[in-house]
């Protein structure tokens, strides 16, 4: 056969078995919408949304710029709205973190926990007249509702509390005990909300099949290539370290300075470290994420994901372009803070960089230190560790929770018993949240905000003009709704 003859054929057959997988690469489950309408007062529960947001229950890195106010007023706020709730239904608090326990009349069943946060993030001086609606005004316009607390996570609180409410009202009798935990200090790590509960519940021996608390939403125009909503139910949630990287040199006078400064040494250890990230690919998590969502994606692009054998090094450099699918990947780097001498003419003899990592479930925090450490390698360089946030050396991932479980697969079905063919697919979580605690009593711990959002909506999220859009809101407590009775029932 002529050389040109065997190329040919190769190159037939590649084609054929490039394309064959390519069609083969498809959605793997079709729900059509579940036809049983729930009706809600929508007017109603769109202005407990509006109310809710109006107390500032702002969680400061100081305890003395603390409204305690606030956070009493919201409480009364609760017990005055859902009175059903608190006839039926035992409350305990930890601080100003309140955990309901709705007794379920099976107890050999484990428990679940459905979470939210009720604290927010300050609004950022100076950015106040940016917001097209006051901050805490709870203002309903354009079909939104506007404020601090919109996404993060009132909407996840008052939609659990909506759900709950509706469920009590209807008769429902849970046979699987429900606790509902709505913490008041998530955004500054839980340490006196959410790892109480979560000791209480150890102490009692009470260890919950799972939990669901915030994270992720249904995105919507998120993933390029991909016209339908995402779900994506964060199954784990990255860990954090900070250290400090140190380029040294001779102090003295500005007039006669050295070939190389502590300031250029340390620029060169920022350089290396910025062009030398952590490991990352497709595998594990992240491979099962890639594949559920790719089966949505364009023909060309199916091509690359359904031959990972020969494009997998070409998709792994594709998605570390993008910062919001390179997180998803690795561990990142993030340099922060900077600091050298203290007087334009005098020369420091330590610059100092702040380097925050979010660390990947694949690593550690001592993976992060010697990464650093092998990088960096200069004896003019100094890393050293940083006790940031309360969260000693670092915080190591989470444990990955299981997206084949009884658990995933009741929220999947009461999204998609809402939404219909939406795209459900397991993600990490980039930042934290309560579950970090909750997850060391759940056999499994889920992330995941029920609501639609737009790429443009989640700029607000401790951002400016923070909002909701008001259907968006009451489709997500029909999810509530659907899952804590599918759960328990
Ligand atoms: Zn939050």
């Amino acid at each position: 056969m002529k050389p040109f003859k065997v190329v040919l054929i190769i190159t037939l057959v590649l084609l054929t078995v490039l394309v064959s997988r390519a069609l083969l690469h498809n959605p793997k489950l079709q729900v059509a919408a579940d036809p049983v309408e729930i009706s809600l007062d929508q007017q109603m529960l769109v202005s407990h949304l509006a109310e809710s947001i109006q107390f500032p229950t702002i969680s400061y890195e100081t305890v003395k710029s603390r409204n305690s106010q606030a956070f009493d007023g919201f409480q009364i706020w609760v017990s005055q709205t859902y009175q059903r709730l608190h006839q039926h239904l035992t409350l305990t608090k930890f601080n100003d973190t309140l955990l309901y326990l709705w007794q379920g009349s099976d107890t050999t069943l484990k428990p679940i926990l459905v979470t939210g946060h009720y604290d927010v993030v300050p609004v950022i001086p100076g950015t106040e007249k940016q917001w097209k609606q006051p901050p805490f005004s709870g203002n309903i316009e354009g079909g939104y509702v506007w404020g601090r607390g919109a996404l993060d996570d009132k909407s996840g609180v008052v939609g659990i509390l909506e759900a709950v409410n509706y469920l009590l009202a209807q008769g429902f009798q849970p046979k699987r005990s429900i606790y509902l935990s709505f913490g008041h200090d998530e955004e500054i790590g839980g340490h006196n909300g959410a790892a109480l509960v979560a000791e209480h519940l150890k102490r009692n021996q009470i260890q919950l099949a799972w939990s669901l608390d915030e994270g992720s939403f249904l995105l919507d125009g998120f993933i390029p290539g991909v016209n339908r909503l995402v779900a994506a139910v964060n199954v784990a949630e990255k860990g954090s370290t900070t250290l400090q990287i140190v380029g040294k040199a001779e102090g003295g006078h500005s007039s006669m300075p050295p070939n190389q400064t502590a300031v250029g040494v340390l620029a060169g250890a920022i350089t290396k470290l910025e062009n030398n990230p952590l490991h990352g690919g497709l595998e594990g998590l992240s491979l099962a994420m890639f594949d559920t969502i790719s089966r949505d994606m364009s023909f060309t692009l199916k091509i690359l994901f359904a031959n990972r054998w020969l494009f997998g090094g070409l998709i792994d450099r594709f998605l570390s372009q993008d910062p919001s699918t390179n997180a998803m990947l690795r561990t990142t780097t993030a340099p922060t803070m900077l600091s050298a001498s203290v007087k334009p003419n005098v020369l420091p003899i330590e610059a100092v960089a702040t380097v925050n990592f979010r660390i990947h479930p694949r690593d550690t925090v001592e993976d992060v230190f010697a990464h650093v450490k092998k990088i960096v390698q200069d004896d003019k360089v100094e890393v050293r560790s940083m006790n940031w946030a309360g969260f000693g050396l670092g915080q190591a991932a989470s444990r990955v929770s299981s997206w084949e479980s009884d658990g995933y697969g009741f929220i999947e079905s009461s999204v998609r018993g809402v939404f219909g063919n939406v795209v459900v697919a397991p993600g990490l979580m980039v930042a934290a949240s309560d579950s970090r605690h909750y997850g060391k009593v759940a056999d499994d711990a889920y992330r995941f905000n029920p609501f639609p959002v737009s790429k443009e909506q989640m700029t607000g999220f401790h951002g400016t003009n923070e909002r909701i859009n008001a259907k968006s809101f009451i489709m997500g407590v029909k999810v509530y709704i659907r899952l804590i009775e599918q759960a328990s029932s």
